[in-house]
């Protein structure tokens, strides 16, 4: 198959672009480096079936252009990170919204299937456990900033949907909080991710607030297995997967098992929110999946522990930081 993957360059679009190469595909990745990292790409520097460039998917020529080519679309690209959201709703909604529903018509004029990324984001502060595909969605105000993102993409759902009426043959994937390798480890990344680079710069690990709040982590290789088979499958055509992990934990336990597993001997401390994310921020107290639907229809049953996930970032990260800094 030919594949364009949108946000090829960053930690799961990389990912992604690895493996469909490794199944046979050729695959065309695009990324404008806003975030995304050439060097998350350099190990395909030499695979011939894959082709980069660099733009933004503001570009409706260079969209077509390449949406001509492929069979599918991987629409990864997106601004994310928590931080982002909260200091810049203006490019989230605009790269988010606006710039995805170019997309997406450019796609449903030529008539190719996507494969369209959301979020675990969209349940908001739903506190009906485990969120359902088709559960209620519960935002806070829209002068709290965080839920720009929640908004974004929930305005892409129904856009895809919509063109799902009109024909268009789109999957919609509910990411819960992938981690590994490649993941941002700056104040922008994800919460694993920032605990690995603290434990292993050997400063304190930050929880927020007294670290009560939970989250099911998904480990890239189950995110990437759910995402390939979502595009395979008619089945799954105009319907909506949480692609996620059973497995929750504490941001507190979280921070305990990245020290233990670590061996590092560590501090934690206690932030408030406040201080990192500013005022317009509201934390999203549990987040946890109902994985029925993507269990019978993808198949998808995330193998991965936690500790063993957990085990396999830290060493990759401990490498890579290593040499970086010599430590
Ligand atoms: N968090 C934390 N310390 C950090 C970064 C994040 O305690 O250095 C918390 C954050 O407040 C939230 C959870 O970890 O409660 C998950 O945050 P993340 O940014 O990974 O994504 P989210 O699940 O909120 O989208």
């Amino acid at each position: 198959m030919k594949c364009l993957v949108t946000g090829a360059a960053g930690f799961v679009g990389s990912h992604l672009c690895t493996t469909l190469l490794e199944q046979g595909n050729e695959v065309w990745g695009l990324d404008d480096l806003s975030t995304g990292k050439k060097e998350n790409l350099d190990h395909l520097n030499e695979n011939a079936c894959f082709h980069f460039k660099v733009g933004c998917i503001s570009n409706e020529n260079l969209l077509s252009e390449l949406i001509k080519k492929v069979d599918i679309i991987y629409h990864l690209a997106a601004i994310v990170g928590v931080k982002r959201y909260v200091e810049d709703p203006v490019k989230v909604i605009n790269v988010n919204v606006c710039y995805t529903s170019k997309l997406l018509e450019i796609a449903w004029k030529l008539g190719k299937k996507v494969v369209f990324t959301s979020t675990s984001e969209i349940y908001g502060k739903s506190e009906d456990i485990p969120f359902k595909v088709e559960g209620n969605r519960v935002y806070g105000p829209s002068t709290t900033n965080r839920w720009c993102y929640a908004v974004s993409k929930t305005a892409d759902e129904h856009l895809c949907l919509g063109y799902a009426k009109r024909g268009l043959p789109i999957v919609i994937l509910r990411y819960f909080n992938a981690y590994g390798p490649r993941a941002d480890t700056s104040p922008y990344g994800g919460v694993i991710t920032r605990f690995i680079y603290q434990a292993l710069m050997g400063k304190p690990l930050t929880v927020h607030a007294d670290g009560s709040q939970t989250r099911c982590f998904t480990y890239i290789d189950d995110i990437i297995k759910g995402t390939i088979e979502a595009g395979k499958r008619s089945e799954a055509e105009g319907k909506i997967f949480n692609l996620g992990n059973h497995r929750e934990i504490s941001i507190l336990n979280l921070a305990h098992n990245i020290l233990e597993i670590s061996e590092i001997k560590g501090k934690i401390i206690f932030q408030p929110y406040e201080e990192f994310y500013g005022l317009s921020y509201e934390d999203i107290p549990r987040r946890s999946p109902d994985l029925s639907i993507a269990e019978q229809i993808l198949d998808y049953f995330p193998i991965i522990t936690l500790e063993e996930g957990l085990k396999k970032t830290l060493n990759w990260y401990k490498k890579r930081l290593c040499n970086q800094y010599s430590i």
